[in-house]
């Protein structure tokens, strides 16, 4: 590990002052009563004691953005024949993601296997990626919601992050995870952690023991799949929702899109924007036929894609960080969590499924 920092809360806005020097700083700040990331000025000070409402993933992944502006030109000897001309976008600006939790840091990592891969590299995704850093505080406690602990994470992770901060009596510990880490802890306004490192690390170990004890998602791929067809299971499980897709704009993991064409006469613009799988509109074709005609089909899909299909075609990795917000913003709350064990209690047994075909009860 690179050599540890220690910075005094003191020092706070002056560090967020240099780090603004030449790149978009967002940090978490009171918006009404919610806590949404947004570009830090002089007088700001960042929300750090609990959990943001929103996740930071619209700094990588804007709501809205232009993918690029179109013209129609027509040729002046023969107006029959169009030819079209595309303006590229310009270069994401510098960002930096200050004061996220080490499940927001998490959430770009299961982003990345679906937009930068080997098979499909995103580039506007790409370009922001690469433009932003993250620093993240460790959480000194969890609160009920949280589940990072169960998706193979933790209250002190650094994956995702380029350095961690963690708050100790007085300040703030930062450890460099990344090479673009150790830039930014280049400030002569940080010392050397020195004995506030130990201290750190007694804040990170009382926040794991903050958490109650793991759900045991293991098997919730086979689990989910199982019950794909047993549309009672669904209804059951989706009885009390009502379709507002709160918990898909609020979670950290959740990336699907739409792709609209604004025209105005010959020029436009190409634009994508966030969509949800909770909405009928997301699925409904052209035809007027819907794969996912109901809430419980499409409240399937978005727990079966996060605890089933893509760990099946990721190697096991959960396309959930467990950071919670879909349980805490949800107006009737439904809880993921009840949803994926419910499913894992209802899988028959290996000596169930041994049985003959018209032997089980
Ligand atoms: S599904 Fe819920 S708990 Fe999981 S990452 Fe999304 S908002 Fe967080
Ligand atoms: S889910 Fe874990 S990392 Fe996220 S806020 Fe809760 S304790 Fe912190």
């Amino acid at each position: 590990m690179a050599q540890a920092k220690f910075l005094k809360e003191a020092d706070l806005a002056a560090w967020l002052g240099e780090l603004a020097k030449g790149r978009k700083v967002l940090v978490p700040q009171k918006d009404g009563d919610a806590v949404v990331f947004k570009p830090w000025h002089e007088g700001v000070k960042p929300v750090l004691d609990r959990q943001a409402t929103e996740s930071p993933k619209k700094a990588v992944f804007p709501a809205s953005e232009k993918l690029f502006r179109f013209s129609y030109i027509k040729d002046p000897e023969n107006p029959g024949k169009v030819r079209v001309e595309l303006e590229e976008p310009e270069k994401p600006e510098p960002a930096l993601v200050f004061g996220g939790r080490p499940c927001d840091a998490r959430g770009f990592l299961i982003f990345d296997r679906v937009y930068d891969s080997p098979k499909t590299r995103d580039s506007y995704y790409v370009a922001r990626r690469e433009a932003t850093a993250f620093v993240t505080l460790a959480c000194p406690e969890a609160s009920n919601t949280c589940f990072c602990h169960a998706v193979g994470s933790g209250p002190a992770d650094t994956a995702g992050s380029d350095a961690l901060m963690t708050p100790v009596e007085g300040g703030y510990v930062l450890e460099a995870i990344s090479p673009k880490g150790e830039e930014l802890l280049k400030s002569p306004l940080l010392s050397d952690a020195g004995d506030k490192l130990a201290q750190a690390e007694r804040v990170k170990a009382q926040a794991v023991e903050s958490l109650p004890p793991a759900p045991d998602f293991a098997g919730s791929p086979e689990a989910l799949m199982a019950r794909f067809d047993d549309m009672g299971f669904w209804e059951n499980a989706s009885a009390k929702c009502i379709s507002c897709g709160a918990c898909t704009y609020l979670c950290p993991t959740c990336y699907c899109f739409s792709i609209t064409d604004e025209e105005s006469g010959m020029k436009g613009v190409r634009m994508r924007s966030w969509d949800n799988c909770m909405s009928y509109q997301f699925t409904l074709e052209a035809s007027g036929h819907n794969p996912r005609p109901t809430k419980a089909h499409r409240l399937k899909n978005r727990v079966g894609h996060k605890f089933s299909y893509y760990p099946l075609i990721h190697k096991g990795a959960i396309a959930c960080c467990g950071c919670g917000r879909c349980i805490k913003s949800c107006p009737v709350s439904v809880d993921i969590r009840e949803i994926v064990t419910m499913a894992i209690e209802a899988a028959p047994t290996a000596e169930e499924s041994a049985q003959p075909q018209g032997a089980k009860q």
